[in-house]
């Protein structure tokens, strides 16, 4: 028993804990919960709890599916939307197969090889996510087919009496009390559209940090009599909901991405990460973009990003370079705009990383920075500048990620072939199914 390990047994006791649930990750994401009762938890760090890995998206094959939940200590918090008299509290856990080793199809223990493999390197990764999602009536869509947003407001809007602002304040002091700082909080562009910033930490902390928020902010909404959404683009006219993530690499105590004097302040480490990045971006779109909808976002205007592209405070680009005062020279990093909220977070920053990392090793060349709005070029000027598009549907990013090796790699063969499984089973359903907009547009004319 360790010494964190045995602090959470304590903590428990002292604070009256009545039950620990064990969160984990499948491969799109999805938060699985189990609870347990404070005698079995001690168990569980000795031996781990077994469970069946066939019946979790992505997990294990069902002749080998016996598989066990290990809690890992420093990620316990007490959950403070359950109330005081039966107090609940969470670990996140590591999946090892039956045989005790990590299990290769866990999404958290994919995103800790490429950290690894940062740190071989002589990187730690920080991240520092923008979250976006609607705030909605209901789970139900309105008599016009949409669904129904809490307000009309838009970017910065302060609503006097809002239904959002209290929300906001509600969901952030929460995340506190869960130990997640938050940055900003604001209203978005869409209306009941809502944006919150979390702080930056290391990778792994802020890909659980995005699981705990998106819990806290799915029960804050249930609370306040609302629905929170992260589809990536829930109506046809208003933005999507992306997940802008900042990265940036240090080296012990200094920024790598950091060098002064340089064309923005950027070291040939963030260059050549940023290379790489953008040369494997339309492999690991799948991932990043996991749905049939994604793919409305990245083509509905609305600040989304369409083409392969970075630049210097340029939103049309894929990847920005946020202006920061020189003499703050830790704070240099790039802002990744093309994810969205439904993400898998441990997955998607495993492929950024993962992608970043070949750019340094391979020492790629980075080409020049968009300094016009992207969108608003013609497709021959595009091509001429290089700007080529990000996959345009769901089928495409299949295709794209199907022939490449790093993603392969990154991943690992296990996770690789069953999230490829799962989308290819979406994107069959998606095809066959003929939409109200079909109807609309051919019934009555053809
Ligand atoms: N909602 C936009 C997106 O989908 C981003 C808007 C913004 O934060 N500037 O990426
Ligand atoms: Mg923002
Ligand atoms: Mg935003
Ligand atoms: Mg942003």
């Amino acid at each position: 028993m360790d010494r964190q390990q045995e602090f959470v047994l304590r903590t428990i006791e002292e604070r009256d804990v009545r039950f620990v649930r064990l969160w984990f990750t499948d491969v799109v994401g999805t938060l699985k919960s189990v609870a347990l009762a404070p005698a079995e938890v001690e168990g569980a760090f000795e031996e781990g709890l077994g469970f069946d890995g066939s019946s979790i998206e992505g997990l294990a094959r069902i002749y080998e599916s016996d598989m066990l939940l290990v809690p890992d200590p420093t990620t316990f918090q007490i959950l403070p939307w359950r109330g005081e008299q039966e107090k609940t509290s969470r670990m996140f856990c590591d999946i090892r197969t039956s045989d005790r080793q990590p299990s290769a199809a866990d999404p958290r223990n994919v995103l800790k090889r490429a950290l690894a493999k940062a740190a071989d390197l002589g990187f730690t990764c920080y991240t520092h996510p923008e979250a976006e999602f609607y705030l909605l009536e209901s789970d139900e869509v309105g008599r016009d087919g949409e669904p129904v947003p809490v307000d009309r407001a838009g970017y910065f809007d302060h609503v006097p009496g809002g239904v959002a602002q209290d929300f906001r304040r509600t969901a952030v002091t929460m995340l506190e009390s869960v130990g997640i700082s938050v940055e900003f909080s604001h209203h978005e562009a869409g209306p009941g559209q809502n944006e919150i910033d979390l702080r930056y930490a290391d990778a792994l902390q802020t890909a659980d940090n995005i699981m705990t928020f998106r819990t806290v902010v799915k029960e804050v909404a249930l609370m306040s009599g609302t629905y929170a959404t992260f589809m990536p683009k829930p109506f046809s006219e208003h933005p999507g909901s992306g997940m802008h993530t900042h990265f940036s690499l240090f080296e012990g105590d200094s920024n790598a991405f950091y060098e002064a004097g340089a064309q923005f302040q950027l070291s040939r480490t963030a260059r050549q990460f940023m290379a790489g990045v953008l040369r494997h971006a339309p492999e690991f779109t799948a991932v990043t973009n996991q749905y049939v909808n994604s793919y409305k976002r990245l083509w509905g205007g609305g600040e989304a990003p369409s083409y392969l592209s970075w630049g210097h405070n340029n939103r049309s680009a894929l990847i920005r370079i946020p202006l920061y005062k020189p003499e703050k020279g830790q704070a240099a990093r790039l802002e990744y705009r093309g994810m969205d909220s439904a993400a898998n977070p441990y997955l998607a920053y495993a492929c950024i990383l993962g992608a970043g990392l070949k750019g340094i090793e391979e020492g790629y060349d980075l080409p020049p920075a968009a300094e016009e709005d992207i969108s608003a070029l013609s497709s021959a000027e595009r091509r001429v500048l290089g700007h080529d598009p990000l996959p345009s549907s769901l089928h495409d990013a299949i295709r794209a990620m199907e022939d490449s090796e790093l993603v392969a790699e990154i991943l690992g063969e296990q996770v690789f072939e069953h999230f490829l499984r799962n989308k290819r089973e979406e994107w069959n359903e998606y095809r066959r199914k003929v939409t109200g907009w079909e109807l609309e547009r051919h019934l009555s004319v053809l």
